[in-house]
C-alpha cells in the first residue's frame, strides 16, 4: 500500500513558517498585507477566496478585499490592480481565476507588479524560473515540490512526467523538477501512446482535469504519484488520478482532496510573506 501523501499535514507546516517570517516582518515594522480581487459569483472561486482569506488570517497577513460584479470592465480592472501596485500597505495581489468572459486574464496578470505577483503567474517570475534566479514561484507546482521535500522525496536523477501544460501547472511543475535534476518529460492532449510514457515515470504528476484518468495502466510499481486535477464528479470532488486503482501499486500518492490543493494555498501566503520581508529587508 502506497503512502498517501498528507497535503494538509504539509500545508500546515508551511502555514506554520510563513507564520514565522510574519512576525519578523512585523517586528521590521511592516504589515503584510494581501488584496484578493474576486470578479464575479463563481461558487467555485468564491469558496476559493474564503479560504484563502482565512490561510491569511492565521498567519498574520492582512487580506483587503476586491470583490466586483462581472461587469466590471478592463478598465476598471486596471484601475484596481494599479491602485494596487501604488499602495505601500499592499504586499502581494491576487486575482482569482478565472475571470469572467471578457476580462483578459493575460493582460491582467501582466500588469500585476511583479514583485507583488504572490501567484508567481506574471511572465517576469516565469521567466525567472526558466533562468533560474529568484522570484516568486507559481503557487501550485511550487507546493507539489514543497510535498515532494517533505516526504524525502528526491527528484534529482529520476524520471518525472508531467501531464499538462499549462503555464499554471504544468510548464512551471516541469521547470521545477528539472531545476532539482529530474529527467522531465512533459505529456498533453496530443501525447502518443499516454500510458506508456506514463509508465516510464518515478514521479508522475496529473494536472489535466479529466476525473479519474489516470488508472494503473499509466502507472509503474513503485512510483510516486502526484494528482494536482479537481473535478467535480457524481461522487463529489475527485482528482485525475483513480485512486483506488493506483494506490495499491504506487509508493506514494497524493489524494484529492487534502491533497495539493491546501498546498497551492498555503505556497500563496508563503509567497506573500516573502514579498512583505523583501520590502522590510528581513531575510528570507
Ligand atoms: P488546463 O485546462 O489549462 O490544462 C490541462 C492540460 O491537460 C492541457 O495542457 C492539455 O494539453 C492536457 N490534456 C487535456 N486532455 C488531455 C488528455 N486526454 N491527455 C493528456 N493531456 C491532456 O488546466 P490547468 O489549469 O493546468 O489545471 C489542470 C487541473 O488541475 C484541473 O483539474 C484544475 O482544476 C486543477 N488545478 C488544481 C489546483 C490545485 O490547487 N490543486 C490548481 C490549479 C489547477
Amino acid at each position: 500500500m502506497a503512502q498517501v501523501i498528507d497535503g494538509k499535514l504539509v500545508a500546515q507546516e508551511v502555514r506554520a513558517k510563513a507564520a514565522a517570517l510574519v512576525d519578523r516582518v512585523k517586528a521590521a515594522g511592516i504589515e503584510p498585507g494581501l488584496a484578493v480581487v474576486l470578479v464575479g459569483d463563481d461558487p467555485a472561486s468564491q469558496s476559493y477566496v474564503r479560504m484563502k482569506e482565512r490561510d491569511c488570517d492565521e498567519v498574520g497577513i492582512r487580506a483587503v478585499d476586491f470583490r466586483r460584479d462581472a461587469t466590471l470592465s478592463q478598465g476598471d480592472l486596471n484601475a484596481i490592480i494599479d491602485g494596487c501596485n501604488a499602495d505601500p500597505s499592499i504586499h502581494g495581489i491576487l486575482v482569482q481565476l478565472p475571470l469572467p468572459a471578457g476580462l483578459d486574464e493575460e493582460a491582467t496578470l501582466a500588469r500585476i507588479s511583479p514583485e507583488k505577483d504572490v501567484d508567481g503567474l506574471h511572465p517576469q517570475n516565469l521567466g525567472r524560473l526558466v533562468r533560474g534566479i529568484e522570484g516568486a514561484r507559481a503557487c501550485t507546482p511550487w507546493g507539489v515540490m514543497a510535498m515532494l521535500d517533505h516526504y524525502g522525496i528526491d527528484p534529482s536523477g529520476k524520471r518525472a512526467v508531467v501531464i499538462g501544460r499549462s503555464s499554471i501547472v504544468g510548464k512551471p511543475m516541469a521547470l521545477m523538477l528539472l531545476e532539482r535534476n529530474a529527467t522531465v518529460t512533459i505529456c498533453h492532449s496530443r501525447t502518443v501512446d499516454l500510458p506508456a510514457v506514463c509508465r516510464e515515470a518515478d514521479i508522475l504528476v496529473a494536472a489535466v482535469g479529466r476525473a479519474e484518468m489516470i488508472t494503473a495502466e499509466y502507472v509503474k510499481p513503485g512510483a510516486v504519484v502526484i494528482d494536482v486535477g479537481i473535478n467535480s464528479s457524481e461522487k463529489g470532488m475527485v482528482g485525475d488520478v483513480d485512486f483506488a486503482a493506483v494506490e495499491p501499486i504506487a509508493d506514494a500518492i497524493s489524494p484529492v482532496p487534502g491533497g495539493v490543493g491546501p498546498m497551492t494555498r498555503a505556497m500563496l501566503v508563503m509567497n506573500t510573506a516573502r514579498a512583505a520581508a523583501r520590502v522590510a529587508g528581513v531575510e528570507l
